[in-house]
């Protein structure tokens, strides 16, 4: 199959929307990261997306909606609190679960009576998705277990070959995918980190932050987000994510254990002997460059990567849950 790029022009919406109507998939641009899109009422349409990830068929899709009533057409139940969070965070980095109604197919909730919905912040692919008068599946648009894709090249390196049609919307404005939440008897449990914090949360209800953010699962745990359960987010090369108070003891240690083929992603460069790469120095650049940064760090043949551990308060803390499965669990203390 021929992979066609193209941009993220209104006249291309017609062409996307009839190849998405065919029961094809395209990979679409959002704020987060690109998406793999395809007709989330379609149990066909869903399987060729997991096929083309090599995703777990139990890994579940997320809901992509346009509008806040189409929550009526596919969840059973729309908890109060879920309208007020729509109103405020969407369209936005924010994905919420609920009970399904049986028109969503159990392929596309990886076999749970539960689904979960967001509404991106990105005109074109809000007026893609009024055009298709479907939700649209879409995970990240990368091959399973890899960075997800920031940037259009880099689903063209994973899914070239494997979809017809990519639309290039430049940068991801986050550059790492929305925070989920379920609902509780008095608020929300956050069970994946991401641009809308736990901190904006606590102004509306109480909530609660899933173990398995910040830790490994042990055998026995009880999974609610299956996509936590894999190694994810993982470049060639080998990840450690280094803890430490502060920059000149992260440069210290760099400069005692590099070789020529380590990079680093630290907060500050400048007194580090070995290769670096773009990283940030607050949260928000964090988020923005790591995925990208793990990818180059590839393509230049690292194999060994050291990233400086961001702190946990705000999307920091979205960019510590990546970066920790990057890092399979291997952590250095200083
Ligand atoms: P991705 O599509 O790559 O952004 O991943 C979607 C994430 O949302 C995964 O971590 C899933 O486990 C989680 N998710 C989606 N639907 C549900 C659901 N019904 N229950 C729990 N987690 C879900
Ligand atoms: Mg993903």
């Amino acid at each position: 199959m021929n992979t066609q790029i193209l941009n993220m022009d209104p006249k291309n919406i017609p062409f996307a929307a009839e190849l998405l109507k065919k029961g094809e998939i395209v990979a679409i641009p959002t704020e987060t990261v690109y998406g793999l899109a395809g007709n989330g009422l379609s149990a066909d349409a869903v399987k060729k997306i997991f096929e083309a990830k090599g995703r777990p068929s139990d890994n579940p899709l997320i809901l992509h909606i346009s509008s806040v009533d189409w929550l009526y057409r596919y969840a059973e139940n729309v908890p109060d609190l879920a309208l007020r969070l729509a109103e405020r965070f969407w369209p936005g980095p924010l994905t919420m679960i609920m009970p399904k109604k049986s028109i969503v197919p159990m392929e596309t909730s990886g076999g749970l009576d539960t689904v979960a919905f967001r509404m991106p912040n990105n005109q074109w692919t809000l007026k893609l998705i009024e055009a298709c008068d479907f939700p649209l599946a879409a995970p990240s648009a990368n091959l399973s277990g890899l960075p997800s894709p920031t940037r259009a090249g880099y689903v063209y390196n994973d899914m070239e070959g494997k979809i017809p049609l990519i639309i290039d919307g430049g940068q991801c404005f986050y550059g790492l995918e929305s925070t989920v939440i379920t609902f509780t008897d008095n608020g929300v449990r956050i069970l994946r980190p991401g641009g809308v914090t736990a901190e904006m949360l606590k102004r509306f209800c109480f909530v609660e932050i899933d173990k398995a953010v910040t830790e490994s699962l042990q055998n026995g745990d009880k999974v609610l987000s299956p996509g936590m359960k894999y190694k994810h987010y993982s470049p060639k090369a080998e990840v450690f994510m280094v803890k430490c108070n502060d920059n000149e003891s992260f440069a210290d240690f760099v400069n005692k254990n590099f070789d020529e083929n380590t990079i680093v992603l630290a907060k500050k460069a400048d007194n580090i002997k070995a290769k670096t790469l773009p990283y940030g120095k607050t949260a928000r650049q964090e988020a923005e460059k790591l995925f990208a940064s793990l990818r180059k760090a590839d393509e230049m043949g690292a194999k060994k990567i050291y990233v400086q551990a961001p702190n946990k308060e705000g999307i920091g803390l979205a960019v510590y849950n990546r970066l920790i499965r990057a890092a399979a669990f291997k952590v250095i203390e200083l």
